[in-house]
């Protein structure tokens, strides 16, 4: 019987997950691989087209079975010009043609998506927000980054850059911001953030337990503390919480959602950031607003890109 698949990729700053699936979204294979980020356009390209022949291979299919891929990556993705405008992860790729190169260079037509509207849609399909249609998606991790699901379908804004919540403005005045402004929800609640403060105050000569020297200090090593206890380690947390739960509580007071799910490397805190997490943002967003408001922790870890990339490509508009 004819066996018709898509591929869908997540090209990370450091990994490249490449699944294959069939018409029903049933994962046949999955492989991954390290992104070569500092080798060029060309060589991640390569390592896609590798990538789909090992999947294929693993699965069994052949090639000319491929319906259509979806990509998602971190950046800029410009989708009224179907171009990847900047990609952080990823230097050389400023206004690349990434659709339109991939696709002569896989055969089938190739739909591109930012990862984290992709994980947005993984989630909501798949994952936390499983039967929602108004959900706010929100990453912690080196920055902030989210998806916005509207109506059930990704909500895009005029040329697809919408959901920076990353850069709203929470501290006047603030540190500058990897995109040029000052204050940015990133600059104070990111993992990032979290692990700058931390370095900080141990170079001003406070101490936290577990960690040694400032200069090999990770957030993980910051959330390790809190949970034995660490005054210091639980104010730079509950900081960067105040933040983070200001920041959410605009976005509800904006776009009234169902949920907030949060994904990236701050879930690691566990219940030390969701609980206190959601009563900054109860504290902070219209009552109204909030009162049926749902918060949860992502589902799917690093598969919501792809997932959302796969559920899209079924769907077959976007
Ligand atoms: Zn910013």
């Amino acid at each position: 019987m004819k066996k018709e698949v898509y591929a869908g990729f997540d090209i990370g700053g450091t990994k490249i997950l490449t699944v294959l699936a069939d018409q029903q979204g049933q994962w046949l294979a999955d492989h991954r691989c390290s992104t070569f980020a500092d080798e060029g356009p060309e060589a991640i390209l390569c390592q896609i087209k590798n990538a789909l022949n090992q999947v294929l291979d693993k699965a069994g299919v052949d090639r000319d079975r491929l319906l259509k891929a979806g990509v998602c990556i971190a950046g800029y993705f410009d989708a009224t010009h179907r171009l990847l405008v900047h990609s952080p992860n990823i230097p050389g790729w400023n206004h690349f043609p990434l659709e339109e190169k991939l696709s002569s260079w896989l055969d089938v037509p190739v739909w591109v998506e930012n990862d984290a509207n992709a994980a947005a849609l993984g989630e909501t399909y798949e994952g936390a927000a499983k039967g929602k249609t108004e959900v706010v998606y929100v990453t912690v991790s080196t920055g902030i980054g989210a998806g916005l699901i509207c109506r059930g379908k990704i909500y895009r804004g005029s040329l697809g850059f919408a959901g920076e919540i990353g850069h709203m403005k929470v501290k006047p005045g603030g540190a500058t911001c990897g995109c040029g402004g000052r204050g940015c929800l990133e600059t104070v609640a990111s993992g990032t953030a979290i692990a700058r403060k931390a370095r900080q105050a141990i170079e001003s000569g406070q101490f936290i337990k577990g960690i040694g020297s400032a200069e090999a200090l990770t957030t993980e090593d910051v959330f390790e503390a809190v949970q034995t206890g660490d005054k210091v380690a639980q104010t730079i947390l509950r900081e960067a919480i105040q933040y983070l739960g200001m920041g959410l509580a605009n976005a509800v007071n904006l776009l009234n959602p169902q949920i907030i799910v949060v994904g990236g490397g701050v879930v690691k805190a566990g219940k030390a950031l969701l609980e206190p997490l959601e009563k900054e943002i109860r504290k902070n967003a219209v009552p109204a607003l909030a009162k049926d408001l749902v918060l949860k922790k992502a589902a799917l870890g690093s598969a919501s890109g792809v997932k959302g990339m796969i559920h899209l490509l079924r769907q077959g508009e976007r």
